[in-house]
């Protein structure tokens, strides 16, 4: 996921563009921004190229999973169905709403199993969150099916697979509402930033108000627009909203050059006896910002990812360990640890996180190792890596 690594004259540009008129704001000040209007043409963009109806530009991919749940109505004592690896905004997001996370486990798609999700499903349950990891997808039409039959609203965390699809359609654009980061690790990067698109209108209203305190921005004077509802500042600036859009124009580009570097490894893998790759329920539509593969246990995924550490192959991720992306080591949620007593504690059906079973995605993570691909690698330095892992994963 490369946002980081592009930082260019398109950037500049775009946000010098900002620099001369000073005008930082997204609204208003129609007569001296000199028809710039940053984050609105990315949002113009950004809904084209996903074909969808609806985009909001905010200001983080936790924002827009937020504007998200409130503005399809999910809130205090709400049940909403999540993966346990993810990164933990996702689950932030959902106890900032007042609502309840609960745990359903992945397949080896990295994602939510979609014929587990109806055991999980109860009287509370208002929505489930998918979250397409590591820039590929799960089976998104499958548990759009689960979330129809049980008029559930389906909200996608595609935080880490902009210019992904499935079948020819968007990641995002299944659900209710999709939701994307534009932070410095992510496929490309406002700097911060995050959107949320949706083909529903009414969806759409209230996010764009609620992410502005609830203003109607209706009329140019700030004191004088109505506010119809309660809301939040989850606003982006418009020198952030520049940056993305130099970088969005750049996605078709990076998603090109990610898919070729990863068959490149890819393929040199496939000959090593031991190693499984991720299911990946249409290849052509994988963002390919990560390789992720299996080994055959926990112990052997353990050593062959020092021995990759020490042949110098470094970008490899062991989530299993990680502290910011499994449940097994958010201890912080478990404990309820927060400097405020949560929502969700007063609630009766707020579970005691320590005892959830997940022995599933125990089972797929113990035996995961993810590999970041980059852009700036060179052919010499992906023939390198190649090398070294085929050494390494020989066994
Ligand atoms: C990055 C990320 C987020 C949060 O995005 P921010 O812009 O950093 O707030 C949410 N979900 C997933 C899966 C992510 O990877």
């Amino acid at each position: 996921m490369p946002g980081f690594e592009i930082f260019s004259k398109e950037e500049q540009k775009e946000v010098y563009d900002v620099l001369e008129t000073g005008v930082l704001f997204r609204y208003g000040f129609d007569n001296v921004r000199n028809g710039h209007y940053k984050a609105k043409s990315f949002e113009d963009e950004l809904s084209k190229k996903l074909n969808v109806k609806y985009c909001h530009l905010c200001s983080s991919g936790t924002a827009a999973l937020s504007i998200a749940l409130a503005s399809s109505g999910i809130g205090a004592g709400d049940e909403v169905i999540v993966p346990p690896f993810t990164f933990i905004a996702t689950i932030e997001s959902v106890i900032n709403a007042g609502a309840i996370p609960v745990f359903s486990d992945i397949d080896e798609t990295l994602c939510l199993d979609p014929k587990l999700i109806e055991q999980k499903i109860s009287n509370k349950t208002k929505a489930v969150i998918v979250v397409h990891m590591c820039g590929s997808m799960a089976y998104i039409d499958e548990i759009k099916k689960v979330c129809d039959k049980h008029n559930l609203i389906l909200i996608e965390d595609s935080c880490q697979a902009v210019g992904a699809s499935y079948k020819g359609k968007s990641l995002g654009s299944f659900g209710d509402a999709g939701c994307f980061s534009f932070d410095p690790v992510k496929t490309i990067t406002c700097g911060e930033g995050g959107a949320i698109i949706t083909d529903n209108e009414q969806i759409y209203k209230n996010a764009f108000a609620y992410a502005d305190h609830g203003h109607d921005h209706i009329g140019n004077d700030r004191g004088l627009e109505g506010h119809p509802i309660l809301g939040v500042n989850y606003r982006i600036c418009e020198l952030n909203a520049a940056v993305g859009l130099a970088q969005l124009r750049k996605l078709d580009w990076i998603i090109d050059k990610q898919r070729k570097t990863k068959k490149m490894i890819k393929d040199a893998l496939s000959n090593c006896k031991n190693v499984r790759f991720r299911n990946i329920p249409d290849e052509q539509g994988d963002s390919a910002t990560f390789l992720s593969f299996f080994l055959p246990d926990e112990d052997k995924t353990r050593e062959i990812s020092k021995k990759l550490s020490a042949a110098g192959v470094d970008s490899c991720f062991y989530w299993y360990d990680n502290n910011w992306h499994y449940l097994k080591k958010w201890s912080h949620l478990k404990q309820f640890q927060s400097p405020a007593k949560l929502a969700i504690q007063m609630f009766d059906n707020c579970p005691d996180y320590n005892k959830t079973q997940i022995k599933v995605s125990d089972d797929i993570m113990k035996k995961t190792l993810s590999m970041l691909i980059k852009l700036s690698w060179s052919e010499e330095q992906i023939n390198e890596r190649i090398k070294n892992m085929t050494s390494a994963l020989d066994f």
